[in-house]
């Protein structure tokens, strides 16, 4: 019998129960036993019990390091925040890592695309520090700013704070080349503002370009203002994000680890899921030094919740993730490559991966799981 593990399972809300079941059937038909510590989070255990995120659901996560958790619906106006940036923010979950790859028969209009967007996610203008236009913080917070610096601000503006530290970014795009040497990619591109940005953005590219130096990249220097770069195992390279938003409807093949602050990455990575087809086929990660959360970038859709209609293909793939962060790689790539197989055949997939979405063979998440399930035993 293969090594058992323990990991926290927080199947979520909305669609959340329906697509993780089956991911974790999936993940057990593949081969890796793990024993799940089943924990629920959201707006009806806030009913229940006072917070959307009980400590216990944290405490487990801490312990067993590791947890696949579905979307959880964040009620507008109910005064609490979101369980997912309350999770990261608990596990110091700094990096959300968003492998983007083609798979053929799911309709996009890019073809071979396998990129990975990494986006810090503990600062930058989410770090919720903001002021609301007409408060009396607002106003010492504008009377701050112009006794140190000349320029006004108009007196109705609200504000944002954007920190960016030397630390979270050393740490992002070490993190980020790490992660390339781990899965054998080939380069990392660090995307940011920093000719205009100059304390904050210009703050990551300096501390980006260090940290590529200290991974064997060499950083030239020249005369006209201009940095290029050269050698290092994984090749370095930087980019302005409007222009990477542009180079990445062009050409994406030129690029492969994207590493980027919260709200660039945030946008970008939603482009790059746009890339390869959209919501229902995007996986992702948060990880920290202690811990890693793995989900799917849609939301709880709560309008399909309970009809076993939606694609299971997102969490699948994130539980695939999951297997080859533990190590388990076999079963990784037989769960990828019968996810690939069942959506290249085209028969028993969700409407959504269906020519027409209201094509009637279309199948149910349950059984686009079994035939996921049907496939590694094939
Ligand atoms: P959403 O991703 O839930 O849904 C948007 C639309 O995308 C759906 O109506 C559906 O048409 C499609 N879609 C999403 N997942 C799909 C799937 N698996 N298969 C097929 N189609 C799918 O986004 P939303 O409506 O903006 O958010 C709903 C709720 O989810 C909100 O409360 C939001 O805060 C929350 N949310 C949670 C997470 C998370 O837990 N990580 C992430 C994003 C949004």
């Amino acid at each position: 019998m293969a090594e058992k593990y323990r990991a926290t399972l927080v199947p979520g809300d909305g669609i959340g129960p329906e697509v993780s079941e089956v991911a974790c059937r999936c993940i057990e038909a593949a081969g890796v036993r793990i024993e799940w510590e089943r924990h629920d989070a959201g707006a009806e255990v806030a009913e229940r019990v006072g917070t959307p995120l009980p400590e216990e659901v944290v405490e487990s996560i801490r312990r067993n390091g590791l947890a696949l958790k579905g979307p959880v619906t964040t009620p507008v106006g109910k005064g609490f925040r979101s369980v997912n940036v309350a999770l990261r923010h608990a596990l110091n979950l700094f990096a959300c890592v968003r492998p983007c790859k083609s798979y053929r028969g799911v309709r996009s209009r890019f073809q071979d695309i396998d990129l990975v967007v990494v986006r810090e996610n503990s600062e930058d203008l989410y770090a919720g520090i903001e002021f609301a236009e007409g408060s009396e913080a607002a106003r010492e917070v504008v009377a701050a700013c112009e006794r140190l610096q000349p320029k006004k601000i108009r007196p109705d503006s609200g504000i944002s704070i954007k920190p960016i530290s030397v630390g979270a970014s050393r740490r992002i795009v070490q993190f980020a080349f790490d992660y390339a040497r781990r899965y054998r990619r080939r380069k990392v591109t660090a995307v940011h503002k920093a000719n205009i940005m100059k304390h904050t953005d210009g703050l990551f590219l300096d501390t980006a370009r260090k940290v590529a130096e200290e991974n064997g990249v060499r950083v030239l220097r020249h005369a006209d203002g201009q940095v290029t770069y050269e050698g290092g195992e994984i090749e370095f390279d930087d980019r302005i994000v409007d222009n990477m938003a542009m180079q990445l409807v062009q050409k994406p093949e030129l690029y492969d680890v994207l590493v980027l602050p919260n709200l660039y990455g945030d946008i970008i990575s939603d482009l790059c899921a746009g890339l390869v087809g959209g919501l229902g086929v995007a996986p992702g990660a948060n990880i920290g030094d202690t811990g890693a959360v793995f989900e799917a970038t849609h939301g709880s859709a709560p309008k399909y919740k309970g009809q076993n209609k939606v694609n299971p293909t997102a969490v699948v793939l994130s539980g695939v993730l999951m297997l080859r962060h533990i190590g388990e790689t076999v079963a990784a790539d037989r769960l990828e490559q019968a996810v690939a197989d069942v959506i290249a055949e085209g028969r028993d997939v969700t409407y959504d991966l269906k020519a027409d979405r209201n094509d009637p063979t279309a199948v149910g998440t349950r059984e686009m799981g079994e035939a996921i399930i049907r496939r590694m035993r094939a």
